[in-house]
């Protein structure tokens, strides 16, 4: 809002606006914290899973790797016509071996640095002198 009002080069466009509605907002399902992802006769997969990268807000790779999890494990399912809550557990297994080691760091600096904003500045100034950490941000991100 303060951008359209105030914004140089960009206010201009929005003269003779009307805004439809209030806009609002909504989380992103991080991986934050372990979650129920499957049950009876059911599994979840990318964000209705919590599958968000919790430092970058990424969202799609992961989707689509639990996707594929997904798929493969209904195909277990159909093989074995086991469809119970407890067959499914071997899916939300897969799920939080893959995800569970980096969403945790991940959640951890994103707490860390999330509400000091002066550090993420600084890692990020340490990173263009430092070629080395400058690779390790890269692969971290
Ligand atoms: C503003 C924004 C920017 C983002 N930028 C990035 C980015 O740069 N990179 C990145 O990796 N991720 C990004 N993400 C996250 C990414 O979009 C999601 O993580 C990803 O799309 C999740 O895929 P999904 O298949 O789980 O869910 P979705 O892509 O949301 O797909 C769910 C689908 O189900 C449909 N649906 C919902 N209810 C029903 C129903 N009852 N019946 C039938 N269909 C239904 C929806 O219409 C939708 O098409 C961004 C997210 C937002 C909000």
């Amino acid at each position: 809002m303060e951008i359209i009002t105030t914004g140089d080069g960009i206010k201009e466009r929005f003269t003779e606006a009307t805004a439809m509605e209030h806009p609002i907002g909504y989380g992103l399902p991080t991986g934050s914290r372990k979650v129920q992802i499957s049950g009876e006769r059911f599994m979840l997969a990318g964000d209705a899973a919590s599958l968000i990268d919790p430092a970058t807000g990424e969202g799609i790779g992961n989707a689509m790797i639990s996707g594929i999890k997904a798929g493969q494990h209904a195909i277990s399912c159909f093989d074995k016509n086991n469809f119970s809550s407890a067959f499914m557990l071997q899916y939300e297994a897969s799920i939080h071996n893959y995800f569970w080691n980096d969403m945790r760091n991940k959640y951890l600096m994103q707490r860390l640095v999330g509400e000091k904003s002066w550090l993420a500045d600084f890692a990020i100034g340490l990173a263009s002198d430092v070629p080395w950490i400058k690779n390790k941000l890269q692969k971290l991100f």
